[in-house]
Formats: C-alpha cells, structure tokens, sequence
C-alpha cells in the first residue's frame, strides 16, 4: 500500500514539477493548456493505479486534479478532464461505471461555481477551502460507500480513516506547492517592475536635466532677439513659434520624464483635493471634443505626503489614457476619490476599448503603447509615482466594455 502511495504522490506531482521546470515563463493561454493536459494525464495514471488498502478496497486520487481545475479554472477548463474521466472509466469497466457518472457530473456541475470566489480568497484560504473541499468529497464518497456495508464494521472506519487522510493530506501538500509558486511568481514579477522603475527613472532624471539646460539657453537667446529692433515682422514670428514649440518641449520634458525622485520643493501634506480638482478642470475641454462625460466624486479626509506635480502628471496620465479608450465613440469617465480603512482610493473607470489580459500585463512597461502617436511612458509614470508612495494598482478590464483601474495609497 505505501509503495502505491507513493507514486501517486509522484503523479500528483508530476504537473507541478513539470510546470515549473519548463513552463513558467511561456505565455499565458499556452500555458493553460498544457496545465490542463498534465492534470489530465495526472488524472488518468491515478485512475490506472489506484491504492490498495488492505482491508480490500481501492482508493484512487482521481479527484485531486479535478478539483484543483475547477476552483483554480471554472467550468470551461476542468471540462476535458470530466470528458476523459468518464471514457476512461468506462474503458477500465467494472462495477459502478453509472454511480460514477451521476457522481462525477454531481461534481462538475457543483465545483466550479465556486471559482470566482476560490481565485479572489487569501493563499491561506485557498489551501484550506481546498482541504475542505476535498474532505467533503471524500466523505460523500464514503456515505455512500457505507451502504455497501452490512454494517459499520471495523473495517469501513479503518477504510474511512485512510482514504480521509490520504486525500486530505494530498491535498494540502500540493496546494501548499502551487500556492508558493504562485506567491513566487508574483514576487518576481514585482521586483523585475520595480527593477526596470529604477532602470528609467535614473536614465529619465538624468536625461531630462541634461536636456533642460540646453532648453533654457536657447529660449533665453531666442527671447532677447525677440525684443530686438532690428528684426522684421515675419521674423518676430518665427522666434515666437520657435519659442513656443520650445516651451513644449520643455513641458514633455519636465511631465513625462518626470519619473525621478520627488522634488522637494513640490512636497505638500495634503488630502488630494486640490490636485483633483485641477485636473478636472483641465481634463474637461479634453473629455468634451472627444464626447465623453466625465463625473467626479470627492471623499477624503485623509493626508499624505506627496509631491503634488507628480500626482497631477499621473491622474493626466490615466484621465487622459481613459479619454484616448473612449474617443471613437464617446462614453462616460468616472473619478472617484475616496476614503477606505486606513487608505486613500483613485478609482478611474472608463467606458472605452478595453484591454485583454495580456495587455494588462504589459501596462507600465516602458515604451508598451498601442497608440500610433503614443509614447509608453504616461502609465510607467503612474507605475513609478504610485509605487513611492507605497500604493497598489489594480487593473479590471474587459475588451470592448471598459476599464476600470483602482489606486490604493495608505496612509
Ligand atoms: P500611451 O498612452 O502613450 O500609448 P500609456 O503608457 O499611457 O502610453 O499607455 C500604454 C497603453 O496602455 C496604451 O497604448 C493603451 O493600449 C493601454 N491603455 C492604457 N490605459 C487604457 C485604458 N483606460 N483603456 C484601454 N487601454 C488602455
Ligand atoms: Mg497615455
């Protein structure tokens, strides 16, 4: 019984392991699909050698896989596998092939309901409520397994005792595994963004005072000729384009290179209210060309400090990304700034394009833009401020119904 205990340990394993080694940093829908193979192959080697306990029944660790799909996956994804569990079981033959069906439809009709509120739970959580979701599956199995039994012998309760821990035990191991890959992964992730924030807020810092200097010079010089006598009309006019077009570049160098360490000089200890309120205004005219509506709500009693240009660049930024989603065909901007706990919230939704989820991921990387006049930085700027000031950035988004982002800061 231990020797067949342990390999199917090994097969529980065996996705995991393989996952791990040669999938983790492939893209995400290919990776899905290979972790649904594997558990379908994990699925069918438990069914092919199952646990035999002494006392003469056959334990089988069949509905490890399936659970963990349907609570990590849903309906769609755990599907195959109760496709191939039933022509397997049907193949293998023997007593029970009907109570198996009813059992396993029972199942898949039951578990995956429950994966959205699965995927939103703490790890903890999540291993727990598997354990317990496994225990429960046991347990039916048992109640009616005890049926079979004349009477609640010896033997049913040593059957019980095993089959109760074996499953339960399985469970929580391997869900401890995915669970630490996951947090791993999510680790990774966060100090590569972090990595690559510092990568360009040095490079930007020092770029853009290089190029400030130069700015400056230049449109002193132009300004002092502007004011000269000697100059014609049409020529006035060409040092005044040359000046104007010079203070943008000075404006696109100081908003959107602006990633660098907050500015002294900018700092206040405020509740946003200000800053808010500028940037509605300013934001209006834009939303209006482009037929969108914008509706602003203001809550907050909470200060921090923070630097005040950087915050007004980084609610332009999305303002401005929220508009840009919606301009084809006009929608609804919403701001909403409020209090929650010990925290200040920034939720930013619009009513535009959408993104998938691969595009989520990619939001804040450097240069990453689908617009063909867009510069990549504004939500690397965002990633960057919001990450000073210790803050978090969720991101909901559905193509072609609108996004939604939620910006937590504590206090
Ligand atoms: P840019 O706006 O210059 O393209 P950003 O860094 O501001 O650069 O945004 C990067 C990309 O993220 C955009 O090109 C767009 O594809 C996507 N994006 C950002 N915000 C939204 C949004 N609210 N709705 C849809 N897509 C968005
Ligand atoms: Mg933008």
């Amino acid at each position: 019984m231990f020797e067949t205990l342990l390999l199917n340990f090994l097969f529980i394993l065996l996705p995991v392991v393989i996952f791990l080694i040669f999938f983790e940093n492939r893209p995400n829908s290919f990776n899905k699909i290979i972790l649904i193979f594997l558990s379908t192959v994990t699925m069918v080697l438990c069914m092919t050698i199952p646990i035999k306990l002494k006392v003469g029944f056959n334990v089988d660790l069949r509905y490890i896989p399936i659970i963990i799909v349907s609570l990590f996956g849903g309906y769609k994804k755990v599907f195959p596998l109760y496709v191939v569990l039933n022509i397997y079981r049907y193949y293998l033959g023997g007593d029970g092939i009907l109570q198996s069906f009813i059992y396993s439809t029972g199942v898949f009709i039951l578990l995956p309901a429950f994966s959205k509120r699965f995927i939103q739970l703490s790890s903890k959580r999540r291993i727990s409520s598997a354990a317990l979701v496994s225990f429960l599956n046991v347990g039916v199995y048992l109640i009616s397994l005890s049926f079979y039994f004349n009477s609640l012998n010896r033997e049913f309760w040593t059957l019980t005792f095993y089959t109760l821990t074996t499953y339960t035990g399985m469970m929580i191991i391997i869900m401890v595994l995915i669970e630490q890959i996951i947090t791993n992964s999510k680790n990774r992730e966060r100090f590569l963004q972090s990595e690559r924030l510092n990568v360009v807020s040095e490079l930007s810092a020092s770029v853009s005072h290089e190029i400030r200097n130069p700015l400056t010079v230049t449109s002193g010089f132009l300004q002092l000729l502007s004011e000269s006598k000697t100059i014609n009309h049409e020529e006035r006019r060409y040092v005044e384009l040359s000046l104007q077009e010079l203070n943008r570049a000075e404006r696109i160098v100081s908003n959107y290179l602006s990633l660098a360490k907050p500015q002294s000089e900018n700092m206040v200890y405020s509740d946003f209210r200000e800053e808010a309120d500028y940037i509605k205004d300013l934001i209006i005219p834009y939303a209006t060309m482009h037929q969108v509506e914008v509706q602003f709500c203001f809550n907050n009693t909470l200060k921090k400090r923070y630097d005040k240009n950087q915050i007004q660049q980084c609610l332009i930024n999305l303002l401005k990304n929220g508009i840009e989603a919606m301009k084809d065909k006009g929608g609804t901007l919403i701001i909403d700034i409020f209090e929650q706990k010990q925290n200040i919230v920034f939720e930013i939704s619009d009513t535009g394009i959408g993104m998938t989820k691969e595009e989520i991921l990619r939001l804040g990387k450097p240069y990453y833009s689908t617009k063909e006049e867009g510069t990549g930085l504004g939500m690397l700027m965002v990633y960057s401020t919001v990450n000073k000031l210790k803050g978090k950035i969720e991101v909901e988004s559905e193509k072609g119904r609108g996004t939604i982002f939620l910006i937590t800061i504590p206090v």
